[in-house]
C-alpha cells in the first residue's frame, strides 16, 4: 500500500493581529470540523500528525531577526516552523508520501533581514523548512511554487541570490495588491538570474486562466529545474470570496493544480474567506493530494465563471515573454542587467504595514564565478518601540567557496572596527553557526548543537 498523506493543524489560538484581524484562529477551525464531517479524517490515505515546536537556532539560519529572534517571534511562530520541520522529517522518513501544513500565522512576505511584521508574517515558514531540508537532508535542488494571490516577495528575498532555489509565484497583478512587487522582470541576482519567476495575473483570472500558467509556464519550467522536491506556498486567497483580492479560483481549481503539481510538501499562506472559502480548499487540497476523488467538493456559491476576453489575452502574453526569458536565459548578457562590477548593489525601502514603518536597505552580492557569492546587507529602521537600529550583516550562503566564506569573514571584522553600526549578524550556513555582535557583546549559535 502506498504512504498516506500527511496534515498538521496548528489553529494558534492565542496569537492574533488584533481580536477582529482577518488572520484568525477561525481560518483553521472550520477547514477542521470540515475534514471530520466529510470523514476524511477515518480515511487510510490521510495521517494526522501532531504540530510540534522548534527552537530559535533554526530562525538563525535563514533570518536575520533584529535586534533577534527571540524578539521577533512567539511561541505561535516556533509552532508554524517547527510543523513544517517535523512535516520534513516525516518525508525524508517515508512515513508519507507527501503532506499539507495547515498552520498560522503564515509566512511568505517575511524577508531575509526582520525588523516586525509585514503582510501577516513575521518569519518564514518554508523558507526555514527549505534550509533545514538542505543541511539536513543534504538536497541540492528545491522548487518552490507559491500560489497565494499575493507576491511571494519574501520567499523571493530569501532565495533572490541562491541559483539552487526555484522560486515561481504566480499572484494577481502587482498594481492593484499588495504588496507592489512580482513584476515579469523580477527574475533574481546575478548569480541566479532566473531562478526567480513571476507571473502576474489580471483581476479576475479564473481556474482556466490558473491551468494556462500551470501548462504552460509553471509545468514546463519544473521540468527544465528538474527540482529534487518541490513545496506549495498553498495561499487560498485567490478564491472568488476572498475579502482581501479578486481573482476567482473555486476550490476545485486548487485541487486541479495540486494534482498537476504534486508537491512534496503543501504549507498554507494565506486565505481570508475563513467559512467560504477555506474549509472547501482546504478540503479539496488534501484529496487532491492523497489521489482521492474531491468532485464532491462544492463551496457555497459556486459558479461557472467565465474569464473576461482580456483576461484571456493579457495571460497569453505573460506566458509568452515569460516562456522567451526562459528559453534564453543562460544566452543573456549579465553584464547588461547587473553592470560589471564585481559587487552588485541594490537599494530598497522595505515598508512594514502592520505597524507602519520603513527599513531602508542596501544589499551587495559578491558576483563570485566559483559560488553563488557572500551578501552584505545594510539595514536601518525605527521599530514602533522608538528604537533606532541600524545593522550590519553578512551571509554566507549554502555551497560557498573558500575564498567567498573568507571574504565574508573579513568583511564582518572590519564593520566592526569601524562601529558605525547598532549590531553586526554573520549567517555561515556552511560553517552552521551564526554571530551576533552589539557592544561589548558577541554571541555565537550553533545550528547543529
Ligand atoms: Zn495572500
Ligand atoms: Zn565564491
Amino acid at each position: 500500500m502506498s504512504l498516506p498523506t500527511g496534515l498538521i493543524f496548528f489553529p494558534a489560538f492565542d496569537w492574533s493581529i488584533s481580536p477582529t484581524h482577518p488572520e484568525r484562529q477561525e481560518r483553521l477551525l472550520y477547514t477542521r470540523d470540515q475534514l471530520f464531517e466529510e470523514g476524511i479524517m477515518d480515511l487510510p490515505q490521510i495521517r494526522e500528525l501532531s504540530a510540534a515546536t522548534t527552537n530559535l537556532k533554526q530562525i538563525y539560519r535563514t533570518h536575520i531577526c533584529v535586534p533577534n529572534a527571540g524578539e521577533q517571534v512567539t511561541d505561535a511562530h516556533l509552532v508554524a516552523v517547527g510543523s513544517c520541520l517535523k512535516m520534513a522529517d516525516a518525508f525524508y522518513g517515508k512515513e508519507i508520501k507527501n503532506g499539507f501544513v495547515l498552520v498560522r500565522p503564515p509566512g511568505h512576505h517575511a524577508m531575509w533581514v526582520v525588523h516586525g511584521n509585514r503582510g501577516f508574517c513575521n518569519i518564514n515558514n518554508e523558507a526555514i523548512m527549505v534550509n533545514y531540508i538542505r543541511s539536513k537532508y543534504g538536497v541540492k535542488k528545491i522548487a518552490i511554487v507559491d500560489t497565494d494571490v499575493h507576491h511571494g516577495d519574501g520567499t523571493q528575498d530569501i532565495f533572490h541570490h541562491d541559483p539552487d532555489v526555484l522560486c515561481i509565484s504566480f499572484h494577481q497583478d502587482p498594481q492593484t495588491l499588495y504588496p507592489g512587487t512580482g513584476f515579469i522582470h523580477e527574475l533574481g541576482g546575478p548569480t541566479a538570474f532566473a531562478s526567480t519567476i513571476n507571473i502576474p495575473l489580471p483581476p479576475g483570472t479564473t481556474d482556466q486562466g490558473v491551468q494556462m500558467v500551470m501548462d504552460h509556464v509553471i509545468m514546463p519550467i519544473l521540468e527544465d529545474f528538474e527540482p529534487e522536491l518541490i513545496i506549495n506556498s498553498a495561499g487560498q486567497d485567490n478564491h472568488f470570496t476572498d475579502p482581501l483580492a479578486n481573482l476567482r479560483m473555486t476550490a476545485a481549481g486548487y485541487a486541479r493544480l495540486n494534482e498537476q503539481l504534486k508537491p512534496h510538501i503543501a504549507v498554507l499562506e494565506g486565505g481570508y474567506a475563513v467559512e467560504t472559502a477555506l474549509p472547501y480548499v482546504n478540503t479539496a487540497i488534501t484529496l487532491a493530494m492523497a489521489g482521492l476523488d474531491y468532485s464532491f467538493v462544492r463551496e457555497p456559491g459556486l459558479e461557472e465563471f467565465t474569464q473576461s476576453e482580456n483576461a484571456t489575452r493579457s495571460i497569453k502574453r505573460t506566458i509568452s515573454q515569460l516562456m522567451d526569458l526562459w528559453k534564453n536565459r543562460k544566452k543573456v548578457d549579465l553584464d547588461k542587467i547587473f553592470g560589471t562590477d564585481r559587487f552588485y548593489s541594490r537599494q530598497r525601502n522595505i515598508y512594514y504595514d502592520t505597524e507602519g514603518f520603513s527599513d531602508t536597505q542596501k544589499e551587495i552580492v559578491y558576483r563570485c564565478s566559483e559560488c553563488s557569492g557572500y551578501l552584505q546587507v545594510d539595514s536601518r529602521a525605527r521599530h514602533p518601540n522608538g528604537v533606532q537600529y541600524h545593522i550590519f550583516a553578512v551571509k554566507v550562503p549554502f555551497h560557498c567557496c573558500p575564498r567567498c566564506a573568507k571574504m565574508a569573514q573579513e568583511a564582518f571584522s572590519q564593520e566592526i572596527d569601524k562601529n558605525t553600526h547598532t549590531h553586526y549578524y554573520l549567517q555561515d550556513i556552511g560553517g552552521q553557526e551564526f554571530h551576533m555582535v552589539w557592544g561589548n557583546n558577541h554571541q555565537i549559535i550553533y545550528f547543529e548543537e
